[in-house]
This record gives C-alpha cells, structure tokens and sequence, in this order.
C-alpha cells in the first residue's frame, strides 16, 4: 500500500509541502500548516481490517508498533522509515474509572485518561515522538539541522529533552524564569540539553524561540509545527479503542496553546471519515479564567479573537494569552458541538482536592478540566447517564509544589477545604496509639 501525508494551509491555500521540508507556515497566507493523509489510500482498508490491525498491535513488542502511537502509523506518518522511529513506547496509558469521584459530581459513567502516565509524565510525549522521529528521518536524508528548539510551560521541554536524548540529536529548550515547576526544570537538565531561562511568561519564550529558528538552522518543535498534532491525534484513537471502538459521549481537556483540543477532533474526524467510529463525541475545552482566550471568544459566539495577557495560573502549563492553534481549536469546538469553559484558581484546587481523596492525583490542569466538568454537570449539559472523559494532561507528581502549598493552606487567594500536615511524634506506642484512635473518631 502507498500510504502518504503531506502539509497543506489550514485555509486551503494551494500547495502541498513534503513532511521532511522545513517549513512551519503557509508562503501564501502565513496561516498554519496541517498534515493531510492520502484518505482514498487508507480508505482502501476496511474499518475491520484496520481495527484488527491496530488491536493486533497494541502494547506487544514489535518495533515500533508496540507504542500505541506507532501502532496507528499509517494513521499518523506513513512517510517514515521505522529505523527512524525514536520512541519511548509511548501511548497506551490508562483509563482511570472515577467511580466515586464520578458519583459525587453526580454522574455514572466518568474515566480520565492519564495521559501523564508516559515516559516525561505529560501527554507531549505522544506528539514529540513523531516530531523528533521526522528530525531523525531529515538529517539522514542530509537536511541540515544543527538542533531542535522550543519554548515551554515545562511539559513540552522535557518531552523534546528525553526524546532528542534518545536520539542523540541536540536540543535548546527556552523557559519562562519562575514559572516552571522543579520536576520540570530539571528534565531537560538532566538529559544535558540546553535549557534557557528567560524573564518573561511563555509567549515572550515563544517570540523569541520563532525568531531563532527562522534565521538560523535550528528546526522549532512547537505545536505551530504541525507534526506533534499527528502524534497526539492518537489519544482520540485509544480512547474508542479502549471502548472496544464505542465513541465517548463528552470529552472535556484542558487548553493552552489549543493543539491538543485540535488534535483530539482531528482523530475523531479521521476514524469517522474511515468508518471506525459513527459518530462524534461532544469536545469541551477547559481554561484556568486568568488564561482563558478561547472562553472569552466562545461566550461571545465566536464573534472575534483577541490575545489577551495571561495572568499568573495554578494551572501554568496552561498559562498562555497567545494560543497559536486558536483557528483550529475554534473550527474543533464549531464541528464538536463544543464548549469552552474556565475555572478560578479556588475551584481548580479545591477540586483537586476532593478529587484526590478518590484515589486521582490530579496536576493542575487536570483540576481545571474537573472543575469545568463540575459546572456542566451542574447546568445540564452533561446528563447523569453520558460516558464522559477527563484529559489528565500530566502527571500530579510534577505538581507536588502545588499539593504541598494546597493542603498547608498556603495559595494565596485559595481557601483549602482540604487543610492537613503529618502528625510529628516521638516514636512512644501509646502516644502514636491516641493519635490515631482521636483521629478516627474527629
Ligand atoms: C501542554 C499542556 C497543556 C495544554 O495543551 P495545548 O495543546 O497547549 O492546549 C495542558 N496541560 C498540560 C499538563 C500541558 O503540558
Ligand atoms: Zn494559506
């Protein structure tokens, strides 16, 4: 078969572009760049040929197709030769079954897809692989790239550290000073990549970080290429196959930079135009309030964008007042009977604080899709009895910072329903006895 993909103007412009040529925006109109699939070749496989084949494949041992991503690869970049593939065996994470978290928000059917359960604890991981993957492929072909750069809210860095760590190709990754976890500083660090700390919020990194890579030889790895959308395209593919190919009724997923609610409705459009799912699921597009562009522009119907100035977020992997895929995400929501919706810094901890007594370990982000959940439920637009998804977009580990200030009652502006710190005592059985039986008892 003759699988193919190529870049296209996301505004249909003419002129298709091969995915090994560095390019990032449309000569024409300066829009983005999306890849398109050779639909009639795939088409050329029954929905139960391809499910078979995608079933066959997942979490066994055959390189590359054990990754969940790789698995789909006709699907997601035919055009790559599988000695190019640098994978982390990603893909293939969990569904969580909130079942008790569900029932107190009032609903059935509710599962969260831990996405940062993988390799840097992000869902980045299941996009970079084939970015990285698409570098690899290029500079054997004998493109010239001396690295890969990209600017970051901590997820996106560490996800093309470890990558391009695998490979041996070098990386530079820009961070706004301050506003990045530990755990995420330290990733690129720690895979001995080049790590900027820059004093200015995400979008002025990504000014800067555009500017380098149009003038030097030095290929950007941000979402406004459109690669990383391929790969993460894949978690709307698990998602139905981990339903044995039923389509969920709700998907909620935080947004930032808006790829990932972009790619989530590009993998729900590809698998209906294949006849693997018949119908769509409804997509929700969460936002902290102190970053929440698409919010403003959703409640006033889709009239006009505007950028704002983000402001400091719990959530700051979402903290961003400039998404670049703001078309995509607005032509997502219009074909998804969307929602966008936000959530304050008190309720996206207090959320996650309930939610954590569950047995979740939500980051931040996750806790603002549960919160938007939380006011959909309670305005009716999500019914009892719907399959609805939560996107956790990264792993609550990278967060601690945030558990820790959260139940020592320390973010300002937040009030801890959740209030607590370990009981220190000297090592006396009848003094740890009374504590624990006072406990039990208040
Ligand atoms: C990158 C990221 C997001 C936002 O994804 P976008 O594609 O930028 O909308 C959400 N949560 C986490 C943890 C992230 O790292
Ligand atoms: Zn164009």
């Amino acid at each position: 078969m003759n699988f193919k993909a190529w870049f296209q103007c996301i505004n249909g412009c003419s002129g298709r572009y091969d995915l090994t040529e560095i390019i990032y925006r449309c000569p024409t109109c300066d829009d983005l760049l999306e890849v398109i699939h050779d639909m009639d070749e795939l088409k050329k496989r029954s929905a139960k040929e391809w499910k078979a084949l995608f079933d066959d494949r997942y979490r066994k041992h055959e390189w590359p197709y054990g990754s969940s991503v790789w698995g789909k690869k006709e699907l997601v970049c035919p055009n790559l030769d599988n000695d190019n593939i640098v994978s982390t065996y990603e893909g293939g994470s969990n569904l969580f079954y909130a079942e008790r978290f569900g029932k107190q928000v009032g609903i059935d059917d509710l599962w969260v897809k831990q996405c940062g359960l993988s390799h840097t604890g992000s869902f980045k991981d299941i996009g970079m692989t084939v970015l990285v993957s698409m570098v690899k492929q290029m500079r054997s072909e004998g493109k010239n790239i001396r690295a890969v750069a990209c600017a970051s809210t901590g997820d996106t860095s560490a996800a093309l550290a470890a990558y391009c760590a695998v490979a041996g190709i070098p990386a530079i990754v820009f961070l706004p000073k301050d506003k990045v976890t530990l755990t995420q500083l330290v990733q690129p660090i720690t895979h001995g990549v080049m790590t900027i700390s820059l004093d200015t919020d995400f979008d002025g990194c990504m000014e800067l970080v555009k500017d380098l890579c149009m003038k030097n030889d030095i290929y950007l790895a941000n979402s406004m290429n459109s690669l990383r959308i391929e790969g993460q395209k894949t978690i709307s593919f698990e998602l139905v196959q981990q339903f044995d190919w039923e389509v969920p009724d709700v998907v909620i997923v935080p947004g930032g930079n808006l790829g990932n609610v972009s790619a989530l409705g590009k993998g729900f459009t590809m698998l209906k135009d294949l006849g693997l799912i018949n119908k769509l699921p409804r997509l929700v597009c969460a936002q902290a309030e102190k970053a929440n562009p698409l919010v403003r522009c959703f409640k006033n119907g889709y009239k006009d964008f505007e950028n704002i100035q983000a402001e400091e977020t719990l959530a700051s992997a979402i903290q961003i007042g400039a998404p670049v895929s703001i078309k995509k995400a607005i032509r997502t929501l219009k074909a998804f009977d969307g929602i966008a919706e936000d959530a304050t810094e008190e309720e996206l901890a207090n959320v996650a604080g309930r939610a954590n007594r569950t047995g979740l370990l939500c980051c931040p982000h996750t806790a603002v899709a549960l919160a938007v959940m939380e006011k959909l439920v309670k305005r009716g637009d999500i019914k009892k009895s719907e399959r609805v998804i939560v996107i956790s977009t990264a792993n609550g580990l990278k967060f601690s910072e945030f558990l820790n200030n959260y139940h020592a009652n320390k973010i300002s502006g937040v009030e801890s329903e959740f209030v607590y710190k370990p009981h220190e005592l000297s090592a006396d059985y009848d003094k740890v006895r009374d504590a624990i039986f006072q406990n039990l008892e208040g």
